[in-house]
């Protein structure tokens, strides 16, 4: 089964051992691909994990499978960085993704700044950008996941 983050690797061999704990992310990317993948097959307690210690001092599980609830993340997209980032241990990431609730479809896009904590990437916050919130789509268009089918042979079937 192809990636949930829309990778290119299967689901076993991109995010989900980072998801088990059997590997750590690499890069910034790489979490951000993980967290969302943990969003698509509700790993809430992983998602909680990957936070900057900061962070988690104000988040519980409970927090997060409530503010999920009822959206079903379909599809990832990476944005090439523009900006270069100098600062050490830290990194930023833009990126949207696609989720449905009450069958309509919505794009979460944000850039989100990463910080290694311990030796290891965490999420610490994000800029949501203006054109966040519901979007249509068209039918006939490639699906925005890269599989090259058209969107409603492809993610479209997921909206119910
Ligand atoms: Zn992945
Ligand atoms: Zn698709």
């Amino acid at each position: 089964m192809r990636c949930y983050c829309c990778s290119s690797k299967p689901f076993n061999e991109c995010c989900e051992p980072f998801i088990k704990g059997v590997k750590y992310p690499n890069t910034a990317e790489q979490l951000m691909r993980s967290r969302f993948s943990a969003y698509a097959t509700a790993h809430y307690q992983y998602i909680l994990e990957t936070y900057t210690k900061e962070k988690q001092k104000d988040l519980s599980v409970e927090d997060l499978v409530q503010s999920a609830q009822g959206a079903t993340w379909f599809a990832l997209k990476v944005h090439p960085t523009l900006a270069a980032n100098s600062k050490p241990n830290t990194a930023v990431v833009e990126f949207t993704a696609y989720y449905f609730e009450n069958k309509s479809m919505y794009q979460l896009h944000e850039t989100s700044n990463f910080n290694i904590e311990d030796g290891k990437w965490r999420y610490h916050d994000g800029v949501l950008h203006d054109d966040c919130g519901k979007i249509k789509y068209g039918r006939n268009l490639p699906c925005v996941c890269g599989s090259n089918k058209k969107f409603k042979q492809c993610c479209s079937l997921k909206n119910h």
